[in-house]
């Protein structure tokens, strides 16, 4: 039924869409380790433009190896076009809903469907065509910014890759280096800041024109400062795409068009900031218990170079 080729083709084909340092060795490595993950049926078509909506039909989900679901019957529809946060405690599955949509994992009951159809049945490649992913580090190659960028997009032009850096607004910046896009990154990225290099990663996932954008905490290793910059930059590249968003900064949710709330394997609330706050709910609960907390670690601050 299934067929067994997962190859390293189709590890590379990911690579350079997501990977992050710890989380790419777990997800090449679980990629690897499973080769019927992922392969595609026989004949499978390949996924049509996204119109209307990812929906998780009654889906159970559990790691192999652990004693309880993450996801447990959860139904959830997500309409395109909408900048849609998911917010939960610690642990409550936020980046396991993202990997079900990416099928990085399939679900143990139930489906995840685009537009009505099992994302199962259509051919990974062209899934994870119409999609892009930032995540909280992302891996920068020791080599220019322009190969770092156009890694989003085999073949781009460099046009493309201005323009992608153009949407990062990272552009200017890169444009006052003195060899701009041919400046080395360093080993690791280390020449720029966390905000540069989180702009060189949301410029390779725009590259892609992707009509799904995930982020999985994309911003929360940054200062206030940056953070804010940044999702201001998130919010206007997400415009026309659907951005499905996990985080547990609330900062960098309330302006989003709706918030999801994960607890228990399902989603307990849904409605946008001000809305889940006059619930006096969970969400409220959240973000009361985040208003006391002392902010994240602070990183070098930048800005973005918008006019
Ligand atoms: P956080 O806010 O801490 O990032 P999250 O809401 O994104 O958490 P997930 O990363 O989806 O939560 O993890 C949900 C649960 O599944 C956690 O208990 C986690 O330890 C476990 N888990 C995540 N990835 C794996 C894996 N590859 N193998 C086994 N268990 C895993």
């Amino acid at each position: 039924f299934w067929e067994v080729s997962y190859n390293i083709a189709h590890v590379m084909h990911f690579i350079p869409v997501s990977i992050s340092s710890a989380a790419a060795v777990r997800h090449i490595q679980d990629l690897l380790d499973e080769p019927t993950r992922g392969a595609d049926r026989a004949g499978a078509p390949d996924l049509p433009r996204i119109t209307n909506d990812i929906t998780f039909d009654r889906v159970t989900f559990q790691y192999e190896g652990s004693q309880t679901p993450v996801l447990d019957n959860l139904s959830l529809k997500l309409n395109v076009g909408r900048s849609i946060a998911v917010v939960g405690p610690s642990g409550s599955g936020k980046s396991t809903l993202l990997n079900l949509i990416l099928r990085l994992y399939v679900p143990d009951e139930g489906r995840v469907t685009i537009d009505g159809v099992d994302i199962r049945k259509v051919t990974l490649g062209s899934l994870r065509q119409s999609m892009a992913v930032v995540f909280q580090e992302n891996m920068l190659f020791n080599m220019s910014i322009r190969e770092n960028i156009r890694l989003g997009k085999e073949g781009a032009t460099d046009a493309e890759v201005e323009e992608a850096a153009k949407k990062a607004e990272i552009h200017r910046y890169i444009m006052s280096l003195p060899q701009k896009y041919d400046t080395p990154v360093g080993e690791r990225g280390d020449t720029l800041s966390g905000g540069q290099r989180q702009r060189i990663a949301i410029a390779r996932a725009i590259i892609r024109n992707p009509s799904v954008l995930l982020l999985d905490e994309a911003t929360s290793a940054l200062d206030q400062t940056t953070e804010a910059a940044i999702n201001r930059t998130l919010l206007k590249v997400a415009k026309g795409r659907t951005m499905i968003w996990s985080t547990h900064r609330l900062t960098s949710v309330v302006e989003m068009d709706e918030i999801i709330v994960i607890s228990g394997g399902r989603a307990i609330e849904r409605g946008s900031h001000a809305e889940l706050l006059a619930k006096n709910g969970a969400y409220r609960k959240l973000w009361d218990d985040q208003l006391h907390q002392p902010h994240g670690a602070a990183r070098q601050v930048d800005d973005d170079d918008s006019d």
